[in-house]
């Protein structure tokens, strides 16, 4: 077996990080993880870190809970992956059904996919494909899709078209379809948006209640229900991003319920395996599933899919989630928890000058570093890293969003671990702000 040494020399001669400059990253020497036990991960000197951002938003569980684990066991046993193209399969019969349970009402038809990026290019290619083959040609003008100012949606092509985060998406800009660009904070911009081009409008695409890769940016109470209104009054479809919001991470187990919200599309991923396995999906109504049926030698049907979908060890990872909500009643026992951060947040946002806006939804939360007369820190200094660098020499992993601070804790994070990553987090801040 290598020894850590040689490990961190095969990460630093072959692997290629996402969002890493890699200059940077070979000039350091990285957290090698190895293990997991509950919510701590473990490198491979042997040291623990509290997994303070679920290993990037996807963990809910811990690490190594027994039903996930037992009934991967038990999928493994019987097939690891068929294919959903000309066969069924157990694992996604049952998980369409209890996604169609939860769901908000009315999305009954489940289209499986591989992660949040293809989750959302088939929103995307549902919405367009659907008006292309209205029996109206006056619908078939619908063709553009309306997107908020720091949206993101993913990585792939279609996804990055309906982004608006310059420093991830702007380069690709020439690959991209044009969307037309709401403005985050002002309604008025929607509403103008589709007053002028709202019969050319497929669909409007949105994430609810945060914009969690913008840097925890939260919208208004009433915004999600006021962009589902004036979807219905143009007549253009709703696509709703719960890729980061799905599964509980809000404190119901899809952010659309807190406005009572039912979109025309809805994508998932992220957390729908409790971070156990890469699995996306994409809701919708039998309205749309109806524009999709007709003859075979009629070319109306979805031509799409992807070699892995449906994946039977994902799709029982997800069984598993949902059983252990269900079993655990993990929406009920994490109320308590959403308030304790609350608590704290308010804390270190009066303990400290240099925090300035503080937002929350749920279990997720933001905290921006700011120079102590509230002003922007110079990002070349890299305020948030160095926080995030310095909480790892406490136990603690974070990953910053320029100088927000992103903090979203697996749903098992008990009130000892939230205090912990707290206290951690306030002596870190002092340490590298001096404030
Ligand atoms: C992470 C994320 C995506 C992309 O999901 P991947 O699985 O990384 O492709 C899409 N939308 C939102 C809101 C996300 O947070």
């Amino acid at each position: 077996m290598a020894d850590s040494e040689d490990l961190h020399a095969l990460d630093a001669r072959n692997v290629w990080h996402p969002f890493t400059q890699m200059g940077d990253w070979l000039d350091g020497r990285p957290v090698m993880i190895e293990r997991g036990e509950g919510n701590y991960l473990i490198d491979s000197d042997g040291r623990r870190y509290l997994d303070g951002v679920s290993s990037l938003w996807v963990n809910l569980h811990g690490h190594d809970h027994p039903i996930l684990r037992a009934r991967l066991h038990e999928q493994i046993d019987r097939i690891a992956h068929s294919t959903l193209l000309g066969l069924a399969a157990v694992p996604p019969a049952r998980l369409a059904a209890q996604l169609a349970r939860i769901a908000p009402p009315g999305l009954e038809r489940v289209f499986f996919s591989d992660n949040g990026s293809t989750a959302m290019e088939v929103a995307i290619k549902l919405a367009f494909q659907f008006w292309q083959q209205s029996d109206d040609t006056a619908e078939r003008r619908r063709i553009r899709f309306v997107t908020f100012d720091g949206a993101y949606h993913g990585d792939t092509l279609g996804a990055v078209s309906v982004g608006g985060i310059e420093a991830f998406h702007g380069r690709f800009a020439p690959l991209c379809f044009e969307p037309l660009r709401a403005s985050n904070v002002d309604m008025a911009s929607l509403e103008g948006i589709l007053a002028r081009h709202g019969d050319e409008v497929a669909a409007v695409c949105i994430e609810p209640l945060i914009q969690a890769a913008a840097g925890m940016l939260t919208f208004p109470r009433g915004w999600l229900r006021r962009v589902r209104e004036l979807c219905d009054a143009s007549g253009a479809l709703l696509i709703v991003d719960e890729v980061a919001t799905g599964f509980g991470r809000t404190g119901t187990m899809f952010a659309c319920e807190h406005e009572s919200v039912s979109p025309d599309l809805l994508a998932i991923a992220k957390s729908m395996t409790a971070g156990f396995l890469p699995l996306g999906a994409t809701l919708t109504t039998e309205r749309i599933f109806e524009g999709f049926l007709g003859p075979v030698a009629g070319g109306q049907q979805f031509f799409h899919g992807h070699s892995y979908t449906g994946n039977a060890l994902g799709c029982a990872a997800a069984l598993a989630n949902l059983e252990i909500f269900e079993r655990e009643r993990v929406l009920e026992r994490i109320a308590p928890r959403i308030e304790q951060l609350a608590a704290r947040l308010a804390q270190l946002r009066e303990q400290h000058a240099s925090v300035g806006d503080v937002r929350q939804v749920g279990l997720m939360a933001g905290v921006d570093l700011v120079r102590p007369d509230g002003a922007p820190l110079d990002p070349a200094d890299r305020s948030g890293h160095l926080v995030c660098m310095a909480l790892r020499h406490r136990g603690v992993i974070l990953r910053p969003l320029g100088d927000t601070v992103v903090i979203m804790p697996p749903l098992s994070t008990s009130a000892d671990e939230i205090d912990e990553l707290m206290d951690a987090l306030s002596a870190c801040i002092s340490e590298v702000t001096g404030a």
